[in-house]
Parts: C-alpha cells; sequence; structure tokens
C-alpha cells in the first residue's frame, strides 16, 4: 500500500522566537517571545527530519545524564523548528472542549483529575497573561491580541477554536509535560527497535514487557477530507502537532522498506534503508571502530 500520507497535507503554526519563563509558583513554561512573528506550515512536508529530532530530543530526555541547560536547548531548537505541540487540544477527550462546560481528561501523564472546569484546564496553558476568555452557556468567545492570530483565523475558519487559542503568543507548554511527551516517543521506538534487534537475545517475559510497552502507545484517529487541488489530496485534520507526530512515528515504525536505526557509536536515532546499519555516519563508523 502507498503511504497514505503521500499526496497530504496538514498544518500548523510556530513562532519564529521563544524563550522559556516561570510562572508566579516557580514552574518553567516555553513560550513565544515578545516581539516573535508566526507562520503556518506544512509538517508533511518533512516529517521524517521532525520525528528523528524529536526522538533525539526523547532520547536526551530519557538520559539521566543529560543536563538541564542542555535539555532546555534542544526543546527550545526543536519547538523553534516546528512549534510546540499542542498539550492543550491533544489530551482531552475532544479538541472542541471549548463548547462544553466541562474538559474531560482520559488517563494521561500530565492530569490526573479526570474532569477540570474550561476556565481551570485553559489556566493550565496561559500561566502569564489569563487568556479573556467569555462563555455564555454553549456560546463562548476570546479576544484576540494580535492581528496575524487575527488573520490565521480567517484562514482557519473550519479549525476547532481551542486550536486557534493555542496559537496565541499567551499560549505556553510546561518544561516537564515537554520532557515527558519526549520521552515517552524516544520509549515507544526503543520498545519496537530493541524487539527486533535483541529478539534471539530477549527471554520471553521482557519481550512480553516490549509488546505491553507498544500497546500501549496509539492515540485518537484524526479526522481527514479531500480538497480538489492540481490532484486531489488528503487533508488532514491532527488538532495537535503532538498527534501528528505520533501518527508520523508509528508510521515510521512499521514501514517495512526503510527503518529508524540508533547509531553505535554517537546514539542517536538516524534512517536507514538497510535493516542492520549500525552507523548514522561514515565518520561514527570510523570513531567506533578506533575507540
Ligand atoms: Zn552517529
Amino acid at each position: 500500500m502507498n503511504n497514505i500520507f503521500k499526496n497530504a497535507s496538514s498544518y500548523w503554526v510556530k513562532y519564529n522566537k521563544y524563550e522559556w519563563r516561570t510562572d508566579k509558583d516557580n514552574v518553567l513554561f516555553l513560550t513565544p517571545a515578545d516581539g516573535s512573528e508566526l507562520k503556518m506550515y506544512n509538517p508533511m512536508v518533512n516529517y521524517k527530519d521532525m520525528i528523528l529530532e524529536a526522538l533525539n530530543v526523547g532520547i536526551a530526555c530519557m538520559n539521566k545524564d543529560t543536563d538541564k541547560e542542555e535539555l532546555k536547548n534542544k526543546i527550545l531548537d526543536f519547538v523553534q523548528h516546528y512549534g510546540l505541540i499542542g498539550f492543550m487540544t491533544a489530551l482531552p477527550t475532544t479538541p472542541d472542549f471549548i463548547t462544553y462546560n466541562d474538559v474531560y481528561l482520559p488517563k494521561n501523564h500530565y492530569i490526573k483529575k479526570e474532569r477540570l472546569s474550561t476556565k481551570e484546564f485553559l489556566s493550565c496553558f496561559f500561566p502569564f497573561e489569563e487568556i479573556d476568555f467569555v462563555k455564555k452557556k454553549l456560546e463562548s468567545s476570546w479576544s484576540v491580541t494580535d492581528a496575524s492570530v487575527g488573520a490565521l483565523i480567517l484562514t482557519l475558519k473550519n479549525a476547532p477554536q481551542a486550536v486557534l487559542m493555542s496559537f496565541q503568543k499567551e499560549y505556553a507548554e510546561r518544561f516537564d509535560w515537554l520532557i515527558n511527551a519526549f520521552s515517552d516517543l524516544a520509549f515507544t521506538f526503543f520498545s519496537s527497535f530493541l524487539y527486533y534487534q535483541d529478539f534471539d537475545v530477549l527471554d520471553e517475559e521482557q519481550k512480553d514487557l516490549y509488546r505491553k510497552g507498544m500497546a500501549a502507545f496509539g492515540s485518537v484517529a484524526p479526522t481527514y477530507h479531500i480538497e480538489l487541488r492540481d490532484t486531489p489530496v488528503i487533508i488532514w485534520e491532527f488538532n495537535s502537532l503532538l498527534l501528528q507526530i505520533q501518527m508520523m512515528l508509528s508510521l515510521m515504525i512499521t514501514d517495512t522498506d526503510s527503518a529508524i536505526r540508533v547509531c553505535r557509536n554517537c546514539g542517536k536515532a538516524f534512517i536507514s534503508r538497510h535493516k542492520n546499519a549500525g552507523y548514522c555516519s561514515k565518520e561514527c563508523r570510523d570513531e567506533f571502530k578506533n575507540r
């Protein structure tokens, strides 16, 4: 079967500059920097680069020896390339949660409560300036503070309101949550990678652990529609970058033509057509052999 994401398009928004900021409770957040500008892009175009970068950030997050400043820099780099990952719309049962009084949360690694009021939930993502959000029964509105967000809303008029809210400059995501999300991705990848790489030496109990780890990964399915452009194109409505990353990673893990491998020398993830490739580059191979 052809790659279902081949003639496909999607969108996400990134700012050209982000910064770390702590809120009044000393929680560290990543948020668009003052004076930064937003840009819409299609994450499908270079999705393999995006997934590799996400995995390599995840590998660093899983490594207990990585120092905090280094992690902050790696996450900042990723977010400057691809934008914040969209926890606000990825976590609830529906990205249309804004239309309800309460937000319902399936089991997740970030918020323990199963239900929060919509206002309480929004406050997790707007720690610096409270969003001017008004809700009367099913009707809700919020004031857009930035002209470019206003223009974006016109372009993306079918997107859920919460997705648009997450593109505001005041929107922020927690450092510890980001670490968790990237670690999860790397953990999932390793479950699959090590299962096959070490198949002959793993005992049944270890294999079962990997299978269970893998089965726990998965998510809600995105919705889609078809647009008649030069050729018909599937437009995927992921509603969060996190869901896009999860789907693309799943696709790459199950792709039998090319494999994500881990370099024996530098420990980074890379893509190879050869199932047994051990090194990301000739330099790494030479360096490893001369150790
Ligand atoms: Zn390497």
